[in-house]
């Protein structure tokens, strides 16, 4: 057996190590250039802490959820287990992340996140059951467990709406909020009633102990079952497209979760680990917001996307082009802005997109793309997108540094993009009003590219696609961007 003092040396030691790896991992996924070796040092902060939990978990008195009456022996039956669960958990994630396809990650941080929620209720749990701790920790327990079950099921909520497994549009019924409301408050109570009964008491895991009207341990289980409850209703009413926003929200809860228990088990790396997840989550869930121009309780409570736009005419009409004259346009142009969205995911069409960049500049026409925020269903969708396809960082623009240069633009290229295209958002009444935008439409001669007349997630109305400098070319992105490639490499 390892000497205690040393152990719990060790432990803190990794657990700092841990610490400096995640905020430099943090650091490094801030830049494409670096991100993917961010998510790496990430991946290793976190082998160590756990490696080190499991290592030390028996050796030393105050380790793992304290006072959780187990022997040696048994924790370290309970090691092997833990290996196994790790090795097929870890094994599906791998198999799962290799294949999976890139408009779909969404789906797949929804459901991660959401385990992480599972994982942080779950540990509340052992804490309350066990009940060994201070009525101060077995709060954070309470508080912890609430926010990790309301993560898990409106996680799960968001990943079987993204993966059309549930309607996507928003459901609603009459008087839905209030239901919310009392649900919540029931939660609430219940965490309370498990908490102020016998707490300090120390006893084995299924201690029941009687108070009125119901057990403690069936409390317990309200408790969980209400917060799942809420988590389900909380996100019922919000529309597929908002999702992404709704599950960097669930993420910054997941981060608390995991913090809270952190500080109710005495876990340094949990609680820092935690704080980061939940910082940086609320963090892009507020950046998120403000490229939508909408507040989180718009986006939580609106019902955003249930109803479409309706009794706006537009003037003029769609003037459709044919791929020889676009390409012509093109090679005899001096600028080109590139504005992706997320016809362009949909299409996989970033590859012949990078195809068009080269022979473009063999041309010597500048090429610049133009990123918007929110372009796309997740933060950074076509950053990542690029960047996969070998488009150099040095091409792409921030919507603040690009908007002034679509006025000196010859062509400005819409390929995939509606909302974050849409010159609606500059008007007054407009569900996208207040929407910042890329100002495509100042360009001499615009060009989209998309299937048909399909309206953005919004469903608003393009007046873009109505005015005069604006041409149609329509088809599947990728398609007609390889036709492109093919009548310039003619030219
Ligand atoms: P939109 O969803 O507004 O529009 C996408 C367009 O792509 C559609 O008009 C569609 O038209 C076209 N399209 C679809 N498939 C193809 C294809 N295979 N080939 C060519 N075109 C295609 O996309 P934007 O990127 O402009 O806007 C993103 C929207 O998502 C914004 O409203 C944003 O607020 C929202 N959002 C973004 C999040 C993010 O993190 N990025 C998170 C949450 C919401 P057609 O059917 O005619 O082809």
């Amino acid at each position: 057996m390892l000497d205690p003092t040393y152990s719990g040396y060790v432990k803190d030691g990794v657990y700092i190590l841990a610490t400096i790896l995640f905020i430099y991992a943090l650091h490094e996924m801030s830049n494409p250039a670096t991100a993917r070796k961010g998510v790496l040092w990430a991946g290793a902060g976190m082998f160590l802490a756990v490696l080190v939990t499991a290592i030390f978990s028996g050796a030393s008195p105050d380790a793992f959820v304290p006072g959780i009456n187990i022997s040696q022996g048994q924790l370290e039956e309970n090691l092997g287990l833990m290996a196994i669960a790790i090795a097929i958990g870890g094994g599906l994630a791998y198999l799962w992340a290799i294949r999976v396809k890139m408009t779909d990650m969404p789906q797949m941080v929804a459901i991660y996140n959401g385990m992480g929620g599972g994982a942080a209720a779950g540990i509340a749990a052992l804490a309350l059951i066990a009940r060994t701790d201070t009525v101060g920790y077995l709060g954070l327990a309470v508080v912890g467990g609430l926010i990790g079950s309301v993560s898990f099921a409106g996680s799960l909520i968001a990943f079987l709406k993204l993966q059309g497994w549930m309607r996507q549009k928003p459901i609603t019924f009459p008087g839905q909020q209030a239901i919310n409301i009392i649900v919540l408050l029931a939660a609430i109570v219940f965490g309370a009633v498990t908490l102020l009964n016998d707490s300090g008491h120390v006893g084995a895991i299924g201690t029941s102990v009687a108070i009125p009207f119901v057990g403690i341990n069936t409390a317990l289980l309200l408790f969980f079952v209400l917060g799942l409850g809420y988590g389900f209703m909380m996100a019922i009413p919000i529309g597929g497209a908002d999702m992404p926003v709704v599950i960097s929200l669930f993420n910054a809860f997941t981060g608390m979760a995991v913090a809270l228990d952190g500080f109710a088990t005495s876990n340094y790396a949990m609680i820092v680990a935690g704080m980061l997840v939940g910082s940086a989550g609320s963090l892009l869930t507020l950046l998120m917001a403000k490229a939508m121009n909408r507040s989180i309780s718009n986006v939580l409570f609106s019902a955003f996307g249930a109803t479409e736009e309706t009794g706006v005419e537009m003037k003029g009409s769609m003037k459709p082009i044919e791929a020889a004259d676009v390409a012509a346009l093109l090679a005899y142009a001096g600028k080109v802005i590139i504005a992706p969205g997320y016809g362009m995911a949909v299409a996989q069409a970033q590859h012949k997109v990078k195809e068009m960049m080269d022979v473009l500049e063999k041309k010597d026409v500048v090429v610049k793309f133009a990123i918007h925020p929110v372009a796309g269903r997740m933060p950074g969708h076509m950053n990542v997108l690029l960047a996969e396809a070998g488009v150099p960082y040095d091409h792409l623009y921030d919507r603040d540094e690009i908007n002034q240069e679509f006025a000196s633009a010859d062509v400005a290229m819409v390929i995939g993009a509606n909302d974050v295209v849409n010159p609606a958002a500059r008007r007054q009444g407009s569900p996208l009003f207040g929407m910042p935008i890329l100002d495509v439409d100042a360009a001499k001669n615009v060009i989209v590219l998309k299937r048909g007349q399909g309206k953005g997630f919004a469903g608003v109305e393009n007046d873009l696609f109505y005015k005069d400098n604006t041409r149609m070319l329509y088809g599947d992105a990728q398609e007609t961007v390889a036709k492109l490639v093919q009548e310039l490499k003619k030219l």
